[in-house]
């Protein structure tokens, strides 16, 4: 069984909780130590069992409780080179040993669970998407992107479950209060997903396989969960995809789209 539970998502903070057997990882650590720690245990899972953490990039709603986590539990760290780079600074102090380096694109094994990156645009030193599967089935871990990248969409085609970012509503984003330069920031090619492009990419990756959306890195500020989700579902109702899939959309401050896919 591969269990995938988003503990927290959106600028805020970002965890997101997957497991198979006894590999229990964290990708990303984007909150308080403690609040980890307890979102772990409202789920019915455990901070000190868990095998290993991964980091996406070194911004800090993915990184901030990393530097705690690692000492508190021994957690091996997996981040790239530059993300290490970036991040190393604020992560504090962690054990030599304890710092793994993670490929950009390719492959580790981490017991019962097989980690797959791909670069994904961002405006960050080398922020990496994930792909997670188990022995039977397979999780796309994507958020923090500008746009999806023809390499994206071919590498999102033989999952079971798609965690994708849809961060903003163009329009919100336009008539909202963020100064020029972060809109600009946000709506770049290195910046968020916006609703649409996020329900765009889906209609070319749902296929047979895929059985579980869950809408991920919702802005606080420029997007609504209804609105995420009607914009999606809209779409996919307009393809024929949308009986295929359950659509859910992560919560920002508690766990959420609680997945067991046997
Ligand atoms: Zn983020
Ligand atoms: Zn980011």
């Amino acid at each position: 069984m591969l269990e995938i539970c988003m503990l927290a998502s959106g600028s805020s903070g970002n965890a997101i909780y997957i497991a198979a057997g006894e590999t229990k990882l964290l990708i990303d650590a984007g909150l308080s130590g403690r609040r980890i720690a307890n979102a772990l245990t409202a789920i019915g899972a455990d901070a000190a069992s868990l095998s290993a953490l991964l980091l996406s990039h070194d911004h800090v709603d993915h990184t901030c409780g990393a530097g705690v986590m690692a000492r508190r539990y021994g957690l091996p760290v997996y981040a790239t080179a530059p993300t290490w780079q970036a991040a190393g600074k604020a992560l504090g102090n962690i054990a030599p040993e304890q710092c793994r380096l993670l490929p950009n694109c390719g492959t580790i094994t981490l017991g019962a669970l097989t980690v797959e990156t791909m670069p994904v645009p961002h405006d960050a030193a080398d922020p990496v998407g994930f792909i997670v599967r188990s022995a039977k089935r397979a999780a796309a871990l994507v958020t923090d992107l500008g746009h999806v990248t023809p390499y994206i969409l071919q590498r999102l085609q033989a999952v079971d479950c798609l965690v994708l970012e849809a961060n903003h509503d163009e329009e919100m984003l336009l008539q909202g209060s963020y100064p020029w330069p972060l809109k600009k920031r946000i709506l770049g090619a290195k910046g968020h997903l916006s609703n649409e492009l996020a329900a765009e990419s889906l209609t070319k990756v749902i296929n047979a396989q895929t059985k579980h959306v869950v809408l991920a890195h919702l802005s606080e500020e420029n997007n609504c969960p209804q609105l995420a989700y009607d914009t999606v579902c809209c779409r996919l109702e307009r393809t024929g995809q949308l009986n295929q899939v359950t659509v859910q959309v992560a919560k920002r401050h508690q766990p959420s789209c609680h997945l067991r896919l046997a």
